[in-house]
């Protein structure tokens, strides 16, 4: 009887990369203070929520129509933001926005990837790179980093030349070590990924507006196999509206139309993504404050006794633990919600409001003293 409850996933006709497998996602605990998913802990200030509501009410009067499929006015405005901040002029067409970053990333991957291609990233990495091309069909190679989390140009380069991936994946910062990754590295890649094959190279910057040092979006100028991808889920505190984007080559911008779905961004995600880019000033603003709360978590744990990774995002992985679960666990204990993302002897706590990074601090310093 098929209506029966004890149908399991792997009794149904799915493809046989997915049998066993399970999905990517946090744990989502009711804990009071949760510092584990990279979110900003500011909530939109209320005359953007009041614009948002505007802007909302008036997409909602259009609603019996599809929305625009090319999404002009947002593109515009996401790449006048762009331009203004990092000072390499981009613009609508060299522009391309879907349902947060990580949609950005499968179409990407649908595009340039697929069955029969490979795409390589630098592990640690964010994992989401790997998932996206399993679920794409494209096949994954784990490349190497070293032992400070740094990319190693020289044995990532090689790595390159040996798969000859269709698809290069850089994140910088990178999450979960935060690690930023010099433009010098990325022009060798970027060499040696056109050698290997061509290949397309991809620099996941969800978190650069973190970062000490500046975007690596001028790289695009004359690279059309360069690609950089961006989100408002960090700097602007906008995780729940799904907004991501990139910035390429307009021929680029034009081959990721054949994948997409028509209409895939709501008139809804676009008049908020609009509202929220109208409040561009205020925000940064909040990121800002990040910035030197996660430079503080960076020198308290130092002082505290713990190994910190150097950190240009709004979080921080700091350890090492003999056993990082056994920790992450005891700082849970201690209402404390961090990442454990399987780096052997690590952890990442996301810099959040002052009051939160102090009740994180109180919580690792009390572990410290328990295992020393
Ligand atoms: N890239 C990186 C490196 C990330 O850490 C994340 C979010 N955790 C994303 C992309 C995806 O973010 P979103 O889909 O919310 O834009």
């Amino acid at each position: 009887d098929v209506r029966t409850d004890d149908v399991r996933i792997d009794d149904l006709p799915i493809r046989d990369e997915l049998r066993g497998k399970s999905p990517y996602g946090a744990p989502q605990l009711d804990v009071p203070v949760q510092l584990n998913t990279n979110e900003n802990p500011y909530p939109l200030p209320e005359p953007l929520v009041e614009r948002i509501a505007e802007r909302v009410r008036e997409a909602a009067r259009g609603l019996n129509r599809y929305p625009d499929r090319d999404a002009v006015e947002l593109r515009t405005e996401l790449a006048r933001y762009l331009t203004r901040t990092t000072g390499y002029e981009v613009g609508a067409a060299d522009v391309w926005a879907a349902n947060g970053s990580n949609e950005v990333l499968q179409q990407l991957l649908q595009t340039f990837g697929g069955p029969g291609r490979l795409a390589i990233g630098f592990e640690p990495s964010y994992s989401m790179h790997g998932l996206i091309a399993r679920g794409t069909g494209t096949g994954w190679i784990s490349g190497p980093r070293g032992e400070d989390f740094t990319i190693d140009v020289d044995a990532a380069a090689r790595a390159i030349a040996r798969h000859r991936p269709d698809v290069v994946f850089i994140t910088s910062p990178n999450n979960p070590t935060g690690t930023a990754v010099e433009a010098e590295t990325v022009l060798a890649l970027y060499e040696a990924a056109q050698a290997a094959k061509p290949s397309l190279v991809v620099v996941d910057e969800a978190y650069v507006e973190f970062s000490h040092r500046p975007s690596l979006l001028p790289l695009l100028q004359g690279r059309p196999h360069l690609v950089i991808s961006r989100t408002m889920s960090k700097a602007f505190g906008a995780a729940g509206l799904r907004l991501g984007y990139l910035a390429a080559h307009p021929a680029v911008v034009d081959a990721v139309q054949l994948v997409r779905l028509p209409y895939h961004l709501s008139a809804v995600t676009q008049a908020t993504a609009l509202a929220a880019l109208e409040h561009t000033d205020t925000l940064l603003g909040y990121v800002e404050q990040l910035k030197s709360e996660r430079d503080r978590l960076v020198a308290e744990l130092r002082a505290i006794g713990y190994e910190v990774t150097e950190s240009d995002a709004n979080f921080v992985q700091f350890g090492r633990f003999p056993d990082a679960h056994t920790a992450w666990r005891k700082i849970l204990d201690r209402g404390v919600l961090v990442r454990d993302n399987g780096v052997p002897g690590w952890l990442r706590v996301t810099a959040g409001t002052p009051e939160e990074n102090d009740a994180f601090l109180d919580a690792v310093r009390a572990l410290k003293k328990e295992q020393s």
